[in-house]
């Protein structure tokens, strides 16, 4: 039987680019497929409006996988404070990388940067292929493999198929695995500052009762913002005039970081929370968003998928080549996983109800909840171990 490669990987992502770094010590031959061009410089020109807080799990798989030291590190900005603010503006929790004896709680980077040096890795990596822009059209499964036919009339055997195709995954879509989708009915606007004061490496985050605003610090005098908002929000912020949209947003942080002024133009991303029935099948695995999404109030959907990354390639390097496709032994990969991801999607679920929530009695709660964990240093410590390692 021929195979044109041991494992197809479909999506080219940040997660389907890390699996086939990831893959490069296993021995396997790796095709990965991705629609759009690779892009394998970090667009210098201009600032990414998604910027992603890298946890300490992932920089260790990141790093292990040789994609971490091919980063730009002018444009990383370590976070060496996180302030959070409740819905009465008093309210506050706070981490501090010194009270944990550590140098960073989390590193922040655009999307850019680190998509082209993951593109950098598999691309050297010599057992790793690459398809792309190609699209598959349909996939078949039987005893021997997978075929994936694409919409150039190529056909493509491999022994497992694995999909990092994002939310909306084809690949899962088409081994019919099922998956429910509940919106948020919620955007996350993002756009990138100029700041007029430092902001020493400081996150921030603020819940209010209509939404959650969170500044991520940047290299330089710069800052990311995500703000999760109703859609008329929304639709308010996107249409609003730059200035207009700096004051915006300097005011609702407290003027924090003092006047503001937007470098990338906003843009808006929809929210939902995506259950994914089975991670495996015979012949597939999921990983990243086509295995799961969160809110993002955490920061932690591109985290958990890495966390993907890491375990199934554990898995596929310390296997068989004939057993590859082979369920009962994906199966090791979903068990491993599927407590992290019901953990991580329940957590940020339950913050967004309790936060999105005009309830007084549940406003009380929430903000004496932010205060007492504040005055608990063993639970913080706790969490922010909980939160790096995840
Ligand atoms: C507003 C917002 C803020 C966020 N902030 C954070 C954060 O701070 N930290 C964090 O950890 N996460 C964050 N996330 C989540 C994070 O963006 C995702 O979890 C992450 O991008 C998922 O990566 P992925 O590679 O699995 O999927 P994707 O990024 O969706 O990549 C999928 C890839 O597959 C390709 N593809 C799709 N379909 C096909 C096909 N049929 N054939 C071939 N190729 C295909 C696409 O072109 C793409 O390259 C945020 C999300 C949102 C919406």
């Amino acid at each position: 039987m021929h195979y044109d490669a041991d494992i197809l990987i479909i999506g080219g992502g940040l997660v389907g680019t890390a699996l086939a770094a990831a893959l490069a010590p296993s021995g396997h031959s790796v095709l990965l497929l991705e629609g759009r061009t690779p892009q394998t410089e970090t667009p210098s020109a201009q600032w990414d409006n998604r910027v992603y807080a890298i946890s300490r799990a992932s920089e260790k798989l990141l790093r292990g996988i040789g994609a971490w030291q091919r980063l730009d590190i002018d444009r990383i900005q370590p976070v060496s404070q996180m302030q959070i603010t409740g819905d009465d503006g008093r309210s506050a929790l706070k981490f501090d990388a010194l009270d944990a004896g550590i140098d960073a709680l989390t590193t922040i980077l655009e999307s850019g940067n680190l998509q082209a040096a993951l593109w950098q890795t598999a691309l050297a990596a010599p057992n790793v292929s690459v398809l792309a822009p190609a699209e598959p059209v349909a996939f078949a499964h039987d005893a021997d493999g997978v075929t994936v036919s694409l919409a150039d009339g190529r056909v493509l055997r491999a022994r497992l198929a694995v999909g990092a195709d994002g939310a909306n995954s084809w690949l899962r879509r088409s081994a019919g695995i099922d998956s429910s989708a509940r919106a948020y009915e919620q955007w996350g606007v993002v756009a990138n500052f100029e700041t007029e004061r430092p902001h020493y490496g400081v996150a921030r985050q603020w819940f209010f009762d209509d939404g959650i605003l969170a500044w991520l610090p940047l290299a330089g005098k710069r800052m990311s913002i995500v703000w999760s908002c109703f859609e008329a929000r929304k639709d308010e912020f996107l249409a609003l005039p730059q200035a207009e949209l700096d004051a915006k947003v300097a005011a609702a942080g407290g003027r924090a970081l003092g006047e503001l002024h937007c470098i990338t133009p906003a843009a808006a991303f929809p929210l939902r929370l995506t259950h994914v029935r089975e991670l495996v099948r015979d012949g597939v695995a999921l990983v990243g968003d086509a295995a799961h999404t969160v809110h993002p109030l955490a920061g932690q959907g591109v985290n958990l998928g890495f966390g993907d990354v890491a375990e199934l390639a554990k898995l596929l390097a310390a296997t068989d080549v004939s057993l590859l496709g082979d369920r009962l032994n994906l199966r090791r990969y979903e068990l491993a996983r599927r407590e992290a991801i019901y953990l991580m999607q329940g957590a940020c679920d339950g913050l967004q109800k309790l936060f999105n929530n005009r309830n007084p009695i549940l406003k009380t709660l929430r903000n004496a909840g932010l205060g007492l964990t504040d005055s608990l240093p063993w639970i913080k410590q706790q969490l922010i171990r909980h939160a790096m390692d995840a």
